[in-house]
């Protein structure tokens, strides 16, 4: 099965999925979208109002705030995957359940195999708990890590931004850097390739498993 087959099969999965409780609340499930060839991987939280409405994620107001980061970044959202960790609704937009992310993180990990991302950046604390189990994200936010064969940048939760005026200038200067770690990451990758993990590194953290 190709990288774009695997991602079309999840979403249709994802779509009538009952693995939790979470499809109670579900109108569409958003199983996340953008090429299979991406090198960057947004992870956020979970659908809101509007993502359950549409079936796409990041299209409320956060996602507005997300587009605009994006293209000061010189970044296209059409050249990267944006998802969730959870891929419906939480009542009210309540916080994700540890048996709820514990379900779903089965689809996320498909998606990170099919993709193979050279950076992936987590958005919000739900996201940077299954990669950068521990970390705060007042102190590593914008820092890129090797976790394996790829890279991980935790970042504020656009939504915070929106919420709390002095995380704004913090996220902008994150994205900004955006293109910049693209490179670094590249060039990496390039000597030790995405698609063959490097060997005996014990350097190196595994990628953690949370859930
Ligand atoms: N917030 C998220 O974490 N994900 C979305 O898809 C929308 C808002
Ligand atoms: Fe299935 Fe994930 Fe939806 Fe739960 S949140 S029903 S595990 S797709």
């Amino acid at each position: 099965m190709s990288a774009e087959e695997t991602l079309a099969q999840i979403a249709k999965e994802v779509s009538t999925c009952q693995k939790c409780a979470l499809y109670h609340s579900r109108k569409k499930a958003v199983p996340g979208e953008g090429p299979a060839t991406a090198e960057i991987m947004f992870i956020g939280e979970g659908p809101g109002f509007h993502e359950n409405e549409q079936g796409r994620p990041f299209v409320g107001a956060a996602g507005q705030f997300l587009d605009e980061l994006l293209s000061q970044a010189g970044l296209k959202r059409s050249e990267v995957w944006i998802g969730n960790v959870v891929k419906c609704r939480p009542p009210g937009n309540r916080d994700p359940l540890p048996d709820e992310l514990a379900a779903c993180n089965e689809y996320l990990e498909r998606q990170i195999t099919a993709i193979n991302p050279k950076i992936v950046i987590t958005l919000g604390r739900y996201s940077m708990g299954k990669f950068l189990p521990g970390a705060k994200i007042s102190s590593v936010h914008g820092q890129m890590r090797r976790l394996g064969h790829r890279f991980v940048i935790a970042m504020f939760h656009p939504a915070a931004a929106l919420h709390q005026a002095s995380i704004k200038p913090t996220i902008i200067q994150d994205f900004a850097q955006l293109p910049k770690l693209l490179e670094q990451a590249r060039a990496a990758l390039k000597s030790a390739p995405a698609d063959q993990p490097p060997q005996g590194r014990e350097d190196e953290p595994k990628q953690l498993n949370l859930f």
